[in-house]
C-alpha cells in the first residue's frame, strides 16, 4: 500500500521552473495534482545566474504573470535589483530584468505552491513510467518503489536526465552541482519509441564577495523607478534599497592563463560531445573563437540579501579547477579572491520537440506532457512558460476540455512553442525578440491586455487580476477619446516644443497630433497645460496607463499594419489538417515536404507553412488536397 494517496489527476515530475509553474497551474484550474521532486528545498532553484528576465525573456515572464502564473510575483518579491533593458530602443524591445535572491526565490515559490489547495508534494525520484502499452500514460514509479497514478503526467526533469558534470578531466553523474542525476526516465521513454538527444550547458564559478577589490570594478545600479514583472506588484525596493552589480573585464593575461588548461578542457579534448547554448558561450569558447578580442566583459552579481556569495556572469567554464582559480585571480579586482564553487559544464538528455503537440502533450503517449529543458530549451523563463502551458493543458485534458493554444500573434509563449515543434532544436533554444515576427504587438507593457482575460477564463488568473486589467483598458479607452478630442493651443505648447527643438504649432490642434511627435511625451504636454493635466488625472493617475496610450499613439501605424498581417495569417491558422492524414498518398508533394510533414504532423496549414523544407508549392498542393 502506498504511504500517500496514490491517485491524482495530474502528476508533475520535477520541481524546477517548469515544474513549479506546471504544478501551480494544474492545481489552480482544479486538477488534483502531485508534485514529485528530488529535493523539496530546491523548488524553482536557479541553477545558473540568480536573475529572471532580460531581452525577450522579460516578455515571457510578463506573459506568465498576465496569465496567472507565479514566476513574476516571486521575482518581484525576491528581487535585489531591477532594471528595464533597451530603453533607448522602441517599446517592442523594452525588457525587464530582475536580479533575485537565489535562496529566497526557492523559498517563496514553495510558499506560493503550498497555498494551492489541490496541490500535494512528495520528495522522491521518479525512475519509471507506467503506461498502457506505451499508448497512454497511467502513472510513475519512484525509487522507493511507490507507484502513483494519474490521467496526465508532466515531465519537467531539466538538466537531470542522465546528467554528466564535467570539470577539467574529472566527470561524474549529477543533475546539477551537489545533486544527483535522474536515471530511468530516458530509458523508459526510449522504450516507448521516443527519440532522445543530448545537449550541454555550463555555469561560472561563484566567489566570496568580501575578497573582491570593488575599487577596480565599475558599479552598476538598478533603476531609480523600478518596474517589476507582476501586474499585481504595487511596491518595489527603491534605488537605495537595491543591491548593485559590478562590471569588470578579463585581459590578455587572464586569457593566457585560461589557455594553459585547454589540453585538459572537456570542451576541447573531445569529452564533451554535445552542443551548448551558442549565445551563452563559456569563457574558453569565447577566447578561442574571438582570439583577436583583448578583453571580455564580466558582471559580478550578488546572490542575495544575506550572503556574500557572488556570481561571475560571463565567466562560465569547465576548465580544471586550478586553472579557473588562477585565471580568476588574474582579473583586475580579483587578485585576492576566494572561489566558493568552481564553474562546471553538464551534459544531459533531451527529447527533440517535434515529438510534442502544440499543447505540449507528446504525440506518442496520450496524457504525457513535456515542459522545460527536456524539450531542448535553455533558461528559467523558457522553462517556466512551458511549464505553465503544460500545467494548464494537462488540467484541461483531465477535464476533457480543449487545450489552450497561444498563437504566434498572441504571445512570445506561442512563438516559443510553435518554433520548438516546427523547427526543432539542435542546440539549446533561447528566446530572442527577433524570433517574434509580431513583436510590436507582443510588448512587455501590454501582456496583461493580451492575456489576462484568457488566463481568467480557464480559472488561472484571479478576479482581482481581471478587474485590474478591465480598469486599465477602460482608462486607456477614455484617455484615447480625450486626446483625440482635446485641443491644445500654441501659447501653451510652443515653449515646451521649443525646449525640445520641435517645430512650433501654427494653430490650435488636437492633443493627439502633438503626442505623435517622438520627442514629446504626454507628461511634457501635461506640464504645460494644466487643464489637460487635470482631465487626464481625473481618468487615471497610473503611469502605466499613460505609458500605454503614448505607445499606442506613437506606434499606431506599425501596430495597425501588424494587425492586418495577423488577420491574413489567421486564415491559414484556422485551416485544420486532419490528424489521420497520410502524406505519402498526396502525389504532388515534394519528397522533403512529405518527409517533414509526416515527421512533424502539423495541426494547421499555418503551422505546415513554418516547417523548414515545406515549400510554398507543397503548401498549395496540401490545400488543394484538403479542399477536395
Ligand atoms: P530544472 O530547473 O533543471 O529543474 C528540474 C527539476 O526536476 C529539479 O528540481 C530536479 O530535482 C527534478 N527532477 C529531475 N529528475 C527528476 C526525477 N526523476 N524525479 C523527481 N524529480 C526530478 N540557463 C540559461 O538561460 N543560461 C545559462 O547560462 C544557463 N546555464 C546553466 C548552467 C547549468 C550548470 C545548469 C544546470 C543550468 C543552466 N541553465 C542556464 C539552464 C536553466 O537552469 C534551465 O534552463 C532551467 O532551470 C530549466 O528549468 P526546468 O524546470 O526545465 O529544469
Amino acid at each position: 500500500m502506498s504511504v500517500l494517496d496514490p491517485t491524482y489527476d495530474v502528476i508533475v515530475v520535477g520541481g524546477g521552473h517548469a515544474g513549479s509553474e506546471a504544478a501551480g497551474a494544474a492545481a489552480q484550474i482544479g486538477a488534483k495534482t502531485l508534485l514529485i521532486t528530488m529535493n523539496l528545498e530546491a523548488i524553482a532553484k536557479m541553477s545558473c545566474n540568480p536573475a529572471m528576465g532580460g531581452v525577450a525573456k522579460g516578455q515571457l515572464v510578463r506573459e506568465i504573470d498576465a496569465l496567472g502564473g507565479l514566476s513574476g510575483i516571486v521575482s518581484d518579491e525576491t528581487g535585489v535589483q531591477f532594471r528595464m533593458l533597451n530603453l533607448s530602443k522602441g517599446p517592442a524591445m523594452w525588457s525587464p530584468r530582475c536580479q533575485s535572491d537565489r535562496m529566497l526565490y526557492a523559498q517563496k515559490m514553495r510558499e506560493k505552491l503550498e497555498q494551492k489547495e489541490n496541490l500535494f508534494f512528495r520528495q522522491d525520484n521518479v525512475v519509471d513510467l507506467i503506461s498502457d502499452d506505451g499508448k497512454s500514460i497511467k502513472g510513475v514509479v519512484t525509487q522507493t518503489g511507490q507507484k502513483f497514478f494519474a490521467k496526465a503526467v508532466i515531465l519537467t526533469s531539466g538538466t537531470f536526465l542522465n546528467g554528466l558534470i564535467h570539470i577539467g578531466e574529472s566527470n561524474y553523474g549529477g543533475g546539477r552541482s551537489g545533486e544527483r542525476a535522474s536515471v530511468g526516465i530516458s530509458a523508459a521513454l526510449e522504450n516507448m519509441g521516443f527519440e532522445v538527444g543530448r545537449l550541454k550547458t555550463g555555469t561560472p564559478p561563484r566567489v566570496d564577495g568580501r575578497t573582491v577589490d570593488y575599487s577596480k570594478l565599475e558599479e552598476q545600479f538598478g533603476d531609480e523607478d523600478p518596474s517589476g514583472f507582476s501586474f499585481l506588484t504595487e511596491e518595489l525596493p527603491s534605488l537605495d534599497e537595491q543591491l548593485s552589480c559590478w562590471i569588470g573585464y578579463t585581459n590578455k593575461e587572464v586569457h593566457e592563463v585560461l589557455k594553459t588548461g585547454f589540453d585538459r578542457s572537456p570542451m576541447f579534448n573531445g569529452r564533451i560531445k554535445s552542443i551548448g547554448p551558442r549565445y551563452c558561450p563559456s569563457i574558453e569558447d569565447k577566447i578561442n573563437r574571438f582570439s583577436d578580442k583583448e578583453h571580455h566583459q564580466l558582471f559580478l552579481e550578488p546572490e542575495g540579501w544575506n550572503t556574500y556569495e557572488m556570481y561571475l556572469n560571463g565567466f562560465s567554464t569547465s576548465l580544471p579547477e586550478d586553472v579557473q582559480y588562477k585565471a580568476l585571480r588574474t582579473i583586475p579586482g580579483f587578485e585576492e579572491v576566494i572561489m566558493i564553487r568552481p564553474g562546471y559544464a553538464i551534459e544531459y538528455d533531451y527529447f527533440p520537440p517535434h515529438q510534442i503537440k502544440r499543447s505540449l502533450e507528446t504525440k506518442i503517449v496520450e496524457g504525457l506532457f513535456f515542459a522545460g529543458q527536456i524539450n531542448g530549451t535553455t533558461g528559467y523563463e523558457e522553462a517556466a512558460c512551458q511549464g505553465l502551458m503544460a500545467g494548464i493543458n494537462a488540467g484541461l485534458f483531465v477535464q476533457d476540455k480543449e487545450p489552450l493554444i497561444l498563437q504566434r500573434s498572441e504571445a512570445y509563449i506561442g512563438v516559443l512553442i510553435d518554433d520548438l515543434i516546427n523547427k526543432g532544436t539542435e542546440e539549446p533554444y533561447r528566446m530572442f525578440t527577433s524570433r517574434a515576427e509580431h513583436r510590436i504587438l507582443l510588448r512587455q507593457d501590454n501582456a496583461d491586455l493580451r492575456l489576462t482575460e484568457i488566463g481568467h477564463k480557464i480559472g488561472l488568473a484571479s478576479d482581482e487580476r481581471l478587474q485590474k486589467v478591465e480598469e486599465k483598458r477602460k482608462a486607456i479607452g477614455e484617455l484615447d477619446d480625450l486626446i483625440k478630442d482635446y485641443t491644445v493651443r500654441p501659447e501653451q505648447m510652443d515653449p515646451m516644443l521649443e525646449s525640445k527643438s520641435s517645430s512650433p504649432m501654427s494653430q490650435p490642434m488636437k492633443a493627439v497630433k502633438i503626442l505623435l511627435r517622438p520627442e514629446v511625451s504626454l507628461q511634457d504636454m501635461m506640464d504645460y497645460d494644466s487643464e489637460l493635466s487635470e482631465q487626464i488625472q481625473a481618468i487615471s493617475t497610473d503611469g502605466k496607463v499613460l505609458e500605454q496610450i503614448e505607445i499606442q499613439v506613437k506606434y499606431a501605424g506599425y501596430i495597425e499594419k501588424e494587425f492586418e498581417m495577423v488577420k491574413e495569417m489567421e486564415k491559414q491558422e484556422n485551416m485544420l489538417i486532419p490528424e489521420q492524414i497520410e502524406y505519402s498518398n498526396i502525389k504532388s508533394l515534394s519528397t522533403e515536404g512529405t518527409q517533414k510533414l509526416a515527421k512533424i504532423r502539423p495541426e494547421t496549414i499555418g503551422q505546415a507553412g513554418r516547417i523548414s523544407g515545406v515549400s510554398a508549392s507543397d503548401l498549395s498542393v496540401l490545400m488543394v488536397y484538403l479542399k477536395n
